[in-house]
């Protein structure tokens, strides 16, 4: 058996306090926290499905690709004794795994059951929701134009319920050179986690091509993108700066970073930890937007803000642009294993912001 485990690009450097100095600028330092940020329902979910796994089952549990894409909560669930692999021939006959948040095509789950594993599967009730319209339009002979990042585990999943009735697009600019067989049966779906308005653009220009082409029944980009997006611009209109806190492979988070920049902040980084924060990003920044992805802990947003406090940051003002409630219950395989469980974190839902 090739046993390969996902490596962990940014290994977690030791925090250092002190390290960012508190220099003068001409105004008042503050922070611009928004609100909401950090983890949505399907990556609590699903990361409280392996905590859930790991005690009930015992170690190991094998999951397949990360459970969502933050290092630092996969190198904290590899301290629980969950292995993150690539794919289900990795894992021993009888093991269990879970699916992560993002979703699988459906030969990955038939892999699964063809090795006898005990499979959870942690994909997003929101993403599974995309699914099941790709599905519903290949039955009804439509081809679907699937707007999102070639490789992405989300659009590999989706693509594969369909595979002979999904064209990938890319941007916009793919839009030109897209080939359809109707022009008149053409709908479009997208992956959950991307940039809204460039989404739109891409619909539009789509549209333009073929004045047939059918909406999704409801929005695909999911309300916990939506949602940190529409903050992270109201905090750049005052923003000079922006910090993201969330992973290199993490759409969303990504996505973050482009919307501060598309309005109004001078300048916006993206780091794992407080502590890749450079000094001279602050030199002469008056006011300091914080925010993280969907898939991000709130304890890295306030090792952040603590580090800001030491560089002068102590005012922190929260612009909230939404309430978010909303609760996934957990996979299916694990409370049918789980009766009699009665804590909250059953139920999935904690770390509100
Ligand atoms: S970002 Fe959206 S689709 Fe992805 S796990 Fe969170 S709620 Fe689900």
């Amino acid at each position: 058996m090739n046993e390969t485990i996902i490596s962990l690009p940014v290994p977690r450097i030791p925090r250092q306090r002190g390290r960012l100095k508190n220099t003068p600028v001409v105004g008042h330092k503050r922070v611009l926290l928004a609100a909401p940020r950090g983890y949505c329902a399907g990556v609590d979910r699903a990361v409280v499905a392996v905590e859930k796994a790991l005690e009930h089952y015992g170690a190991p549990v094998y999951v397949r690709k990360q459970i969502v894409h933050n290092i630092h909560v996969v190198s904290t669930l590899e301290e629980q004794g969950a292995i993150f692999v690539d794919e289900v021939d990795q894992v021993p006959a009888g093991a269990h795994i879970v699916f992560s948040a993002h979703g699988v095509a459906p030969s990955v789950v038939q892999a699964a059951a063809e090795r006898g594993l005990h499979a959870i599967d942690a994909t997003c009730p929101l993403v599974t929701k995309v699914h099941r319209e790709a599905v519903r339009f290949a039955r009804d002979d439509f081809e679907i134009l699937l707007i999102g990042h070639e490789g992405h585990e989300e659009v590999e999943g989706t693509a594969g319920e369909a595979p002979e009735h999904v064209t990938l697009v890319g941007s916009p600019d793919d839009v030109d050179t897209i080939q359809v067989r109707d022009p008149d049966k053409v709908v479009w779906l997208s992956q959950t986690t991307l940039s809204v308005d460039e989404t739109m653009e891409t619909v539009r220009r789509l549209r333009e091509r073929f004045p047939n082409l059918q909406d999704p029944p409801s929005d695909d980009i999911c309300y916990a993108t939506q949602n940190r997006q529409v903050a992270i611009k109201k905090v750049a209109e005052e923003a000079e700066l922006v910090i993201v806190v969330g992973s290199a492979n993490s759409s969303n988070s990504v996505r973050l970073v482009e919307v501060a920049l598309e309005n109004g902040a001078r300048a916006a980084y993206r780091v794992d930890y407080a502590n890749e924060v450079k000094q001279e990003w602050l030199d002469g920044v008056e006011s300091v937007g914080v925010t993280s992805g969907a898939s991000v802990p709130e304890v890295l947003v306030q090792e952040l803000l603590d580090d800001l406090a030491e560089a002068g940051y102590t005012d922190v003002q929260r612009v909230k642009t939404a309430e978010e409630d909303l609760m996934f219950s957990l996979p299916k395989e694990l409370r049918k294993d789980l009766t009699g469980a009665r804590d909250e974190r059953a139920l999935g839902g904690r770390n509100r912001s």
